[in-house]
């Protein structure tokens, strides 16, 4: 009898525009064995954005209807929005021995965590708030209110990061490709329980310098940043 592996389950979860979806692309690219688990939501599509590549985008009906035929893994309303991981994802991915990486925001993150225990959790973060806010104006958000309201969700959301096993500040974007490079491919190496070569340990020590008890520090001026009154958006 062959045992399946069980894929290892990563939890990406950042404030919007921090740039999580640009390292998710490099990432994939990067790693073979890896695959992207398209969300189902009912937001509308934003920009270049299409049905089956970024999410799948459904009706509140036909989400309803998923939910209740409990088709999700986990589920969430998210900014007046239902996003939600179909369980297929995951079962597709045991079945071809692949690993799973899930884009979700901090409560879909809890649920995973309760349903898959050993999920590999990884929080972005913005360097500060005004680099976040510089980013969603040039991902394109040019509504004042929608980046204000983003900004005030990312403020609530920041304060989730203790929960998460990582920590992954997107300061300079290669360096942040090559960390997150780093946790990904320790978890393997961690999990296949023999002796690592130099460049094996290494790669495991790199990404345990991105452990959260050991990013307490950076991270402590990013959250003062968030906690500042003033809308940043000023002259
Ligand atoms: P998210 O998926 O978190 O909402 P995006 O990946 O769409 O964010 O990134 C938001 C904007 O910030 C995009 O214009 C992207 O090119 C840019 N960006 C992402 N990472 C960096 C980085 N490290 N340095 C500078 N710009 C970045
Ligand atoms: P956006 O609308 O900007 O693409 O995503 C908004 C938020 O929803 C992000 O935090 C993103 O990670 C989260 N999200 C995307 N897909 C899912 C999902 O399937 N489940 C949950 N819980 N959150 C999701």
């Amino acid at each position: 009898m062959t045992l399946l592996r069980q894929p290892i389950v990563y939890i990406i979860s950042a404030p919007s525009g921090s740039g999580k979806s640009t390292l998710v692309n490099e990432i994939l690219k990067a790693i073979s064995g890896l695959d992207f688990s398209i969300s189902y939501t009912t937001r509308p599509a934003r920009g270049s954005e299409r049905n089956g590549k970024q999410y799948h985008f459904v009706t509140r009906d036909e989400f309803d209807r998923m939910v209740e035929a409990e088709e999700f893994l986990e589920h969430a309303e998210f900014d007046g929005n239902c996003y939600g991981t179909a369980r297929r994802f995951l079962t597709e991915a045991q079945r071809k021995g692949t690993d799973l990486l899930l884009d979700i925001d901090v409560q879909g993150a809890a649920q995973i965590h309760q349903k898959v225990p050993d999920a590999v959790s990884i929080f972005v973060l913005p360097p500060d708030k005004k680099t976040l806010e510089w980013r969603l104006r040039k991902r394109g958000e040019n509504n004042e209110d929608d980046i204000r309201r983003r900004l005030e969700t990312a403020s609530r959301e920041i304060e989730e990061y203790e929960r998460y096993k990582y920590v992954l500040v997107n300061d300079q974007l290669e360096k942040s490709i090559e960390r997150f490079e780093a946790i990904v491919l320790s978890e393997r190496l961690r999990r296949e329980g023999r002796t690592l070569s130099e460049q094996e340990r290494a790669i495991v020590e790199r990404a345990e310098r991105l452990r959260l008890a050991n990013l307490k520090d950076k991270v402590q001026p990013i959250l003062a940043s968030f906690r500042t009154l003033a809308p940043s958006a000023q002259p």
